[in-house]
């Protein structure tokens, strides 16, 4: 089993006198009868009762709605100039009746607690917050028992969760200190959350990442933290699911100290993206109680790169690897893909029996264009038609052309022959940003129009994006917008034609899979996970899974190719383009299909032993 590393400061005289705690009573709701969505802007509801309209509701919806039926009658529709953008709406959660969510429960329940830097929608950054939410939403739901825990960021809006009560005040051990710190307990769009405040500066600023604060050691308090406060509320979780390097050093601590004093969980990491490995030195994490010159040996912890160097360093993502006792990646293709390349690599191939691929799958309460609250018109693979509506609302509420408005009618020319082309991301070299930036250029010139919401870190790539959005965004037919917008990527997904995903790598890639549901067809690299969910459709080897346009390159000729090919079945192929639409909507991407996976191996012999 795993080694223990010498303990060092947890033995220290400060421990036994600072371990103070006042653990008031855990409320644990009756987590898989109801899961509701509690924030005023998260309303939709789960449970399998709630998610069905009303019959009476559906009759008003119809009475509401002009000749298409799908409900536009009382819609006013957008522009630029008004005072209020356009996504900052929501919309009652009616016209088109919800599927009914799959109903699997396990036969032995476990408890789960994923400790984790993001959850959607209160602290989302990217793909990992999804996944969070997502999973352990299916997991309540097949009948566990699942919390999340979370850092009490600052910027985290607390009118989004339901029922905030502090639950224990404890201390928690960092750098020869025992911080006072909170656990609060809340519900977040239906699940349990334990939110971590400490009572330093960790995870103040007004954004997820990037405080004024020291972020290695933030994380590395917050991973002994969330230990700490199972420790002293005897909370004795069937599974402690980490993620990516901001709780890889959770094993090391749980393995080195924890586990001697009463925890008796096991460990599941999944790894999200491996170019972030939470580089550390020696010192740095002996500031977590663990002595850090004990993990830098190249079957524990050091970065192998770094070997020989002056000063060596760690990483705390290959720690959470071998400390772990299973290890997810994001999907079957970027798990082999890890094992071939990357420094990485060595060390998975030395855990190969522990290290698995599943594929991530989509939080369907959350993205479902049949209820979702932020567009004005609803559909689904039954009923499609609101999405021509949702279109014609981006486009007004963008000023992007679109035929058919001039004289003031506010009924949408559906013929309009100009795709649109949404490209939903965070603005880093993965995504592949030069790929993206021709793409506008071609899109152009087909006459195409294309939107693009990202947000950069980077101060040189946020001003390129900014200058192209000072050439492009006046214009009839390309919009870039640099910004965060959870409800404007609802919106940009419901008005897509395609979805871009020109990535250079993608570990597994959520956007395609959002795009699909809402039908918007896939113009994908084949990589990681994009390979394992959109199939080219003119694979004539493939035909029966085809569902996009798939480029390999990472020229721009290969995009440009796909492009032009998705382009021409759009505009001369109109009976294809339907089939292909009903299909991608079709397509079952959620978690119903995946979480089981997790299940197995929550179950499973090597997780156990
Ligand atoms: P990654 O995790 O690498 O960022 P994924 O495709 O797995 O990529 O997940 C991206 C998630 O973040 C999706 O839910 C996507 O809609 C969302 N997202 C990315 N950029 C933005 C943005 N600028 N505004 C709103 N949502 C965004």
């Amino acid at each position: 089993m795993m080694e223990c590393a010498v303990v060092g400061k947890f033995f220290s005289p400060i421990f036994s006198s600072s371990r103070s705690v006042v653990v008031e009573k855990r409320k644990l709701p009756s987590l898989h009868k109801k899961i509701k969505f509690c924030s005023s802007k998260f309303k939709m509801k789960a449970t399998q009762a709630e998610t069905h309209l009303s019959q009476e509701a559906e009759l008003q919806a119809e009475k509401r709605g002009s000749s298409t039926g799908v409900g536009v009658g009382e819609l006013i529709w957008p522009s630029p100039s008004d005072g209020t953008p356009f996504w900052k709406k929501d919309f009652p959660s009616s016209g088109v009746s919800p599927e009914v969510p799959a109903d699997v429960k396990d036969s032995d329940p476990k408890h789960i607690i994923h400790v984790t830097a993001e959850m959607a929608p209160i602290a989302k950054v990217g793909g990992l917050g999804d996944v969070v939410t997502g999973l352990a939403r299916a997991c309540l739901s097949r009948g566990h028992t699942v919390d999340i825990m979370l850092p009490f960021y600052e910027c985290i809006q607390k009118q989004h969760i339901k029922d905030l009560t502090v639950i224990t005040k404890y201390n928690s051990y960092h750098d020869g200190n025992w911080v006072p710190t909170n656990a609060y307990r809340g519900v977040v769009s239906g699940i349990p959350v334990i939110f971590i405040e400490p009572s330093n500066q960790f995870f103040k600023g007004q954004y997820v990442y990037g405080g004024s604060f020291n972020e290695l050691e933030a994380y590395l308090f917050f991973s002994r933290a969330c230990l700490e406060w199972m420790q002293v509320t005897s909370t004795q979780p069937d599974i402690i699911h980490v993620h990516e390097w901001q709780t890889g050093a959770l094993p090391l601590l749980y393995w080195d100290i924890y586990h001697h004093l009463s925890l008796k969980p096991r460990i599941v990491l999944t790894i999200h993206n491996m170019e972030h490995y939470g580089e550390c030195s020696k010192e740095q994490l002996s500031k977590s109680g663990l002595e850090g010159s004990v993990y830098a040996s190249i079957d524990k912890a050091i970065d192998d790169r770094t070997i020989g160097h002056n000063p060596e360093r760690l990483s705390l993502l290959k720690g959470g690897i071998v400390y772990s006792n299973a290890v997810v990646t994001v999907s079957p293709t970027y798990l082999k893909e890890t094992l071939c390349t990357g420094w990485l690599a060595s060390t998975l191939v030395r855990n190969r029996d522990k290290y698995f691929g599943i594929l991530n799958g989509i939080d369907t309460t959350m993205w479902n264009p049949a209820t979702d609250i932020f567009l004005p018109v609803k559909f689904n693979d039954q009923k499609p038609e609101g999405k021509k509506f949702c279109k014609y609302y981006v486009q007004r509420g963008l000023g992007l052309a679109s035929e058919g408005t001039q004289d003031g009618n506010h009924v949408p020319d559906i013929t309009y022959k100009a795709p649109l082309v949404v490209c939903i991301t965070r603005l880093v070299p993965q995504k592949g940003l030069h790929l993206i930036s021709h793409a506008i250029k071609r899109i152009e010139e087909l006459g195409g129009q294309m939107v693009i919401l990202g947000k950069a870190s980077d101060a040189q790539v946020a001003t390129e994006f900014e200058c192209l959005a000072k050439l492009h965004n006046q214009g009839p037919c390309i919009r870039i917008l640099l910004m965060f917008s959870e409800e404007l990527s609802h919106l940009l997904y419901a008005a897509a034609d395609m979805v871009l995903v020109p990535s250079i790598y993608e570990p597994c890639g959520l956007t395609q899979m959002i795009g699909m549901r809402y039908g918007a067809v896939p113009v994908v690299r084949k990589t990681g996970g994009l390979a394992d969910t959109v199939f080219d459709m003119d694979d004539q080897s493939n035909h029966n899974r085809a569902n996009g346009f798939v480029f390999e390159g990472i020229d721009e000729g290969s995009l440009i190719c796909a492009l032009d090919r998705a382009f021409t079945y759009y505009r001369e192929k109109p009976d294809e383009w339907n089939g292909i639409l009903k299909k991608v909507m079709e397509v079952d991407n959620s978690w119903n299909n995946t979480a089981g996976k997790y299940v197995e191996l929550y179950n499973s012999k090597s997780v156990r032993l």
